[in-house]
């Protein structure tokens, strides 16, 4: 590998996962060591307007991997923001860790959601989440992958037609 070509940083994590990989092949080794994703190293995204309404905010916080068959991230939606509906194919786990905000289900009344709240969303059940019109709202979202993929989105509706 040519130094030149990736940060320290890079390359410290790509020989990290090649010791723990070998190690893991022999059997008998110890385990492998714990490993920290510094604060400041993962960019923030926006919320895709495709998927999205207003203005939403994803930080990754870890994705997933041979560890853990789920990704992490932590979403911020501005008052007003919301996802499209959607669907997940291995299920999803919300968190809200601040301000107020809404979910839904298809064909189920709009349920307010507030920090401490857990949301269990099981594989294939069409919903969207997101914050009210006057609070915004930051849940963590974790979410089962099958085959690489996380998420089925539908098209997109108007706010009336969230609601019925
Ligand atoms: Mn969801």
């Amino acid at each position: 590998m040519n130094m030149n070509t990736c940060t320290a940083l890079a390359c410290l994590a790509l020989l990290h996962a090649g010791s723990a990989g070998s190690a893991a092949a022999q059997g008998n080794s110890p385990p492998a060591a714990q490993e920290i994703t510094r604060a400041g190293t993962q960019a923030s995204m926006p919320g895709p307007p495709e998927f999205f309404t207003g203005r939403v905010r994803v930080d990754p916080v870890w994705p997933a991997d041979a560890h853990i068959n789920a990704s992490g991230g932590l979403v911020t939606f501005e008052p007003g923001a919301r996802s499209a509906w959607h669907t997940h194919p291995a299920g999803q786990r919300l968190l809200v860790v601040a301000g107020v905000g809404l979910t839904q289900e298809w064909g189920k009344p709009v349920q307010a959601l507030r920090p401490g709240d857990v949301v269990w969303c099981p594989p294939g059940v069409k919903h969207w989440h997101g914050a009210t019109a006057t609070t915004g709202v930051r849940h963590i979202a974790i979410t089962g992958t099958v085959d690489g993929k996380n998420v089925d989105w539908m098209e997109h509706v108007t706010d009336e037609q969230y609601r019925k």
